[in-house]
């Protein structure tokens, strides 16, 4: 965490890793169960700290929560087949 929100001549940060804890940005990334889901480019694999991190994280958990809901029993197929419905 930074205090750039409390610095007036700071619009935005993105984070750092400590030396040799780059690893754990998997770790964060990882959803808890089939309810909380996690993107942002702290969460983007290599490409971490850039916009094309954080849109490659917001690509994986949309297929992880399109998973969860795909194995859920609130959902079951729509009727044109292609969506998800709930029950
Ligand atoms: C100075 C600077 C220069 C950069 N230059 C580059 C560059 O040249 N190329 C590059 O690829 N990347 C660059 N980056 C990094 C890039 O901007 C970020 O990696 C990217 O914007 C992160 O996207 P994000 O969606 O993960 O987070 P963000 O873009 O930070 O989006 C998070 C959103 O969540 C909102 N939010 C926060 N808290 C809450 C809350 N409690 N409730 C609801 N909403 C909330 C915020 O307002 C924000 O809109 C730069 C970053 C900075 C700071």
């Amino acid at each position: 965490m930074t205090n750039w929100g409390t610095n007036p001549l700071t619009r935005g940060a993105y984070s750092g890793a400590l030396p040799g804890m780059a690893h754990m940005r998997e770790v964060v990334a990882e959803p808890v169960g089939d309810l909380v889901f996690f993107a942002g480019e702290a969460t983007g694999g290599p490409l971490a700290q850039t916009a094309g991190g954080a849109m490659n994280s917001g690509h994986r958990a949309a297929a992880e929560i399109y998973s969860a809901l795909r194995n859920s029993t609130l959902m079951s197929p729509c009727p044109n087949g292609l969506q998800l419905c709930f029950r």
